[in-house]
């Protein structure tokens, strides 16, 4: 697979990826971030369950050599909401609310560090939400300095914060950096004027190149843009408009995710005018589009929706096989146990996966009982653990070997497999994956669709596919 990328020329992409292969896979899929993925948790598993994962891993690292944690800590609030949004949030101006909610993750932090032992060195530390820059800088001090005295934040740890280019100033970004946060991630978009005002979110792009550039003179290690396609007002035109000026800007990296339509499901999309929402046959051009355009502008596609300058650290990592995948993406660092701390959060530890209460009103009430506000969750199967190196080493690597997985698990994978192998079938027809005698590899038009070869071996699709919750793949 690594010989295989990076492409370099758009019209090689046309070549690879012809709008006829990417229309067959507009459809509904998991981004597996987890196997089993986090719709698959249930209500029966709780804090009890939390503090047995914990206590066991406090065992292991007694008996064994110390495994850095990551850790990840949600703050929920944005003061406007976005219409096309499908995160957990709580929209307010009202900021004296963020007191409230600083001091429940203290309680939860402590809870944390009362089971584990204070001390525990942490390797990779995220801020997401909502907004953390809805913080004060006084109150990211705060929960940073809360962080501190329970882990042990090591001195090459990668310390990320998702930013609202709303939300901060070049100051900021400096006290931010000052704090020790060394990567940083701004939401983008689009910068289309009508299109950042049909999901009501408007930024300039002046502000936000101004940003980016004090984040790259403050020594921020790597600097991300996400973006969106398939919004409202959006054309292949527009959006090629958009990719070109990401470009000049140059972002370390680029996540380029595909809008999904539900509002059903999320309400604040309700506002949106799907009148107004680009058909497939576009949505598909302006990601073969923005596809060609990161590659022709020096970008190396990582993977799902990641894209990378060539000397960036995880571009690097993907040319050597040494992708990994969590809850935010793919990561230069080894799967490490994971904790969650906030409304929502969800973590992992071993083999057990749990989430935080969704809502404040439960995840105050739960933490003032003294209790972990863990309300769903589950313990790995054995089959589970087989499928999720499976499915991980397709979505890093772009290939599973046979005989590493049998080395692993007492399996025969050509046995155990039979089923997901035969259905491969049509997926090797169309391209996208070649079956070897003792391994599956991801082609290199596969590796743009490489979770539609992941699904063929979640077991949990299989039985109850429910695909309308997932984003799409194309
Ligand atoms: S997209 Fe981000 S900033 Fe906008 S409402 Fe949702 S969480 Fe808040």
């Amino acid at each position: 697979m690594n010989a295989a990328l990076p492409l370099t020329a758009p019209a090689e992409t046309r070549r690879l990826l012809p709008e006829a292969l990417l229309r067959s896979f507009d459809t509904p899929g998991p981004r597996y971030t987890s196997y089993p993925t986090a719709d698959r948790f249930s209500d029966d598993f709780g804090p009890v369950n939390v503090i047995r994962a914990l206590l066991q891993r406090v065992r292991h690292t007694r008996e064994h050599a110390q495994e850095p944690l990551s850790v990840y800590v949600h703050i929920p609030f944005c003061e406007s909401v976005c219409y096309y949004c499908a995160c957990n949030k709580v929209i307010t101006k009202h900021h004296d609310r963020a007191a409230e909610y600083l001091d429940a993750l203290e309680s939860e932090i402590g809870l944390v560090a009362s089971v584990l032992g204070a001390g525990q060195p942490v390797s990779q530390l995220h801020f997401g939400g909502g907004s953390p820059t809805f913080l004060s800088d006084a109150e990211l001090a705060r929960v940073f300095d809360t962080l501190q005295r329970a882990f042990r934040i090591t001195a090459d740890a990668e310390v990320s914060i998702e930013v609202d280019p709303r939300t901060v100033t070049p100051a900021r970004l400096a006290h931010l950096r000052q704090l020790g946060f060394n990567r940083i991630s701004f939401g983008v978009q689009d910068f289309d004027a009508q299109v950042q005002k049909a999901v009501h979110r408007v930024q300039p792009l002046e502000s936000v190149r101004v940003l980016m550039q004090a984040a790259r003179e403050l020594g921020f290690a790597s600097i991300n843009a996400d973006l969106i396609y398939g919004l409202p007002r959006q054309t292949p035109e527009s959006f090629a408009t958009t990719v070109q000026q990401i470009g000049e800007l140059k972002p370390d990296r680029i996540a380029l995710y595909a809008y999904a339509h539900l509002p059903q499901r999320f309400k604040p999309q309700r506002r949106i005018d799907a009148a107004e929402l680009p058909p497939a046959s576009q949505r598909v051009a302006m990601l073969g589009g923005a596809i060609a355009g990161f590659l022709d502008r020096g970008y190396c596609y990582v993977g799902m929706d990641h894209f990378a300058l060539e000397d960036d650290a995880l571009a690097i990592a993907k040319r050597e096989g040494r992708l990994h995948r969590n809850f935010q993406g793919y990561s230069t660092q080894p799967d490490c146990d994971l904790i969650g701390l906030g409304v929502s959060a969800i973590g992992r530890i071993g083999g057990s996966f749990y989430q935080n209460a969704k809502a404040l009103p439960e995840y105050y009430e739960t933490l003032r009982r003294g209790q972990l506000p863990v309300v769903r969750g589950l313990l790995s199967s054995p089959d589970d653990l087989v499928r999720r190196d499976v499915i991980m080493a397709l979505m890093c690597q772009g290939r599973v070997e046979f005989e590493a997985i049998e080395r692993a698990h007492p399996i025969c994978m050509r046995e155990y497999f039979a089923d997901e192998i035969e259905r491969l079938a049509p997926l090797a027809q169309a391209g996208l994956v070649e079956l070897e005698p003792g391994a599956v590899q991801v082609t290199e038009a596969g590796w743009y669709l490489v979770r539609a070869v992941a699904m063929t071996f979640d077991r949990h699709l299989k039985r109850n596919p429910a695909p309308e919750r997932f984003s799409r793949i194309v």
